[in-house]
C-alpha cells in the first residue's frame, strides 16, 4: 500500500488544571492511508475531539510522533502548520460556525479571500461548491434563512473550497434531524468516492456504520480497529 497519510505513534495529550495533570489521550497508535473513509467512534468524553484537533493540526500533542503527508508535525513552525491546515484539511464541526451577517456564498468564499484570492474568482468557486452540496438555489440566503441541514451543507462547501485531501468531521450530524443528517452523510460518502480521505468523529454507531473502517476509542485509548470494507486507493 502507499505511504500512510496519517501516522501516529504513542500520541498522548494532557491538560494541566490547578496543578493536576488530566491525561485525555493515553498513547494512540494510528495509521490512515489516502482515500480511506474512517469513523472514530466513542462515548462522550473519550477524547475524540482532542484527537481530531491533533489530527487537524489545530492542537498539538503532548508526547508521541505525528507524521502527516510525510511531514513530522513537530518540526513545523506556526506558518507551516497553518499552510498544511489550509492546503490539506477541511473541517466540519457539529456547530456550523457560519457568520450570520454574510450570505451563504460569502461564508464559503471566506477561506479563499483569506488566502488572497480576488472577490470574483472566489465567489465563482464558492458558487460551484454550493451547487455541489445541493444549495444552488440558496446562494444569497443568510444562515438564519437556512435550515440546520442547509447550514451544515454550507459549512461543508466552505470546508471544500480550498480543495483539501482530508475532510475531518466532528459530530457533523450531531445538531441535525434524521433526514438532514442522512443528506450530510450522503455528501461525505460522495467525497470519499471522489478519492478524498474522510475522517468522521461520532458517538453514534449508526453514523459510524457508514464508514469503511471504525476505530473505537475509549478513555483515551484505541480499543478496537475494525475494517469493514477494503479501501480503494485514493487521491
Ligand atoms: P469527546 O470529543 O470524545 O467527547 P473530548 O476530546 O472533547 O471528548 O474531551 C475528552 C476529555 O478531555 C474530557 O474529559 C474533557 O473535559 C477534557 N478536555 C477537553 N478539552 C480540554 C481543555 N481544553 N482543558 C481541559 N480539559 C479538556
Ligand atoms: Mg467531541
Amino acid at each position: 500500500m502507499s505511504e500512510p497519510l496519517i501516522q501516529m505513534k504513542g500520541i498522548t495529550k494532557s491538560y494541566f488544571m490547578g496543578g493536576n495533570e488530566l491525561q485525555v489521550l493515553k498513547g494512540i497508535d494510528l495509521t490512515i492511508h489516502r482515500g480511506e473513509y474512517v469513523a472514530i467512534l466513542g462515548p462522550s468524553g473519550s477524547g475524540k475531539s482532542t484527537l481530531m484537533n491533533i489530527i487537524g493540526c489545530i492542537d498539538l500533542k503532548t508526547q508521541g510522533d505525528y507524521v502527516l503527508s510525510s511531514k513530522n508535525i513537530e518540526e513545523l513552525d506556526e506558518d507551516q502548520l497553518a499552510e498544511i491546515r489550509n492546503r490539506e484539511i477541511g473541517f466540519v464541526f457539529q456547530k456550523f460556525n457560519l457568520i450570520g451577517r454574510y450570505d451563504a456564498t460569502y461564508n464559503v468564499q471566506m477561506p479563499l479571500l483569506l488566502k488572497g484570492e480576488n472577490y470574483h474568482t472566489s465567489r465563482e468557486h464558492a458558487k460551484n461548491y454550493l451547487e455541489k452540496v445541493g444549495l444552488g438555489d440558496r446562494m444569497t440566503h443568510k444562515p438564519i434563512e437556512l435550515s440546520g441541514g442547509q447550514q451544515q451543507r454550507v459549512a461543508i462547501a466552505r470546508s471544500l473550497v480550498c480543495e483539501p485531501n482530508i475532510i475531518l468531521g466532528d459530530e457533523p450530524t450531531g445538531n441535525l434531524d434524521t433526514a438532514s443528517g442522512e443528506e450530510v452523510m450522503k455528501i461525505f460518502r460522495s467525497l470519499h468516492h471522489e478519492g478524498r480521505t474522510v475522517i468522521l468523529i461520532t458517538h453514534d454507531q449508526e453514523i459510524a456504520d457508514e464508514a469503511d473502517r471504525i476505530i473505537h476509542i475509549r478513555d483515551g485509548l484505541i480499543e478496537k480497529d475494525e475494517v469493514r470494507r477494503v479501501p480503494k486507493t485514493g487521491l
